[in-house]
């Protein structure tokens, strides 16, 4: 189909915008076979996000892990259980709200993805944002925190100095609420920050009931 791009819409060229869903397909269609950065040589396959194309909340860890990375989605291990037992305590499934990372495919063994990797993959994250336009942006982890939050100007000085906060703040145009909390893979095997993720999604959990999301 042929369309007409602007910076914020895509339409028909009878002027009819696409619908989201349309959107992030096009978004994870490009991810699938990109080849822009060396993690595309080691990836399995390359997990674009998940979740609901009418989300109002985003969820952005940092990178795959294996068994994302064998799977093609975001959040399936043991990190991804225990994400979905902390949605579920605030009554949230993960089809209600969307799921992904700052880069795209997993870094061999694990590793911290590079600056130029973040640089690379992150305008498909920012497509996705701008698709969605949600109100709340839950950032898991430090890298992804630090993502978002130089796009809005905010200084980062460690996910322990931040987390369980809200932070109002205009991205890429639009007026969101980003909310740092841990990673829960990071968060697993340590019950201090088990207990302090749980903490936060509670929290988040009452927010988000006040603004009549979920
Ligand atoms: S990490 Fe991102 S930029 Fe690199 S190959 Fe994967 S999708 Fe492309």
């Amino acid at each position: 189909m042929r369309l007409i791009r602007t910076e914020k819409e895509v339409f028909t060229l009878e002027g009819v915008p696409l619908p989201n869903e349309k959107l992030l397909d096009e978004v994870a269609a490009e991810v699938v076979v990109c080849t822009k950065c060396l993690l595309s040589k080691t990836r399995t396959k390359a997990v674009p996000g998940v979740g609901s194309s009418a989300a109002q909340i985003m969820f952005i860890g940092e990178a795959p892990g294996q068994s994302e990375d064998a799977k093609g989605e975001p959040f399936v291990g043991a990190a991804g259980k225990f994400l979905d037992a902390l949605l579920s305590g605030i009554g949230l499934l993960r089809e209600q709200v969307f799921i992904t990372n700052v880069v795209k495919c997993r870094p061999p063994r694990n590793r911290e993805p590079m600056p130029l990797e973040v640089k690379t993959c992150t305008p498909y994250l920012d497509r996705q944002i701008r698709i969605l336009q949600p109100k709340f942006i839950v950032t898991l982890g430090n890298n992804s925190t630090a993502y978002i939050f130089s796009k809005v100007n905010l200084s980062f000085t460690g996910i322990t100095r931040v987390r369980g906060e809200f932070f109002k703040a205009s991205l890429l145009g639009m007026q969101v609420v980003i909310f740092p909390t841990f990673h829960p893979a990071a968060a697993l095997y340590n019950e201090k920050y088990k207990e302090q993720l749980a903490e936060d999604f509670q929290l988040l959990g009452r927010e988000l009931k006040k603004n009549m999301i979920g």
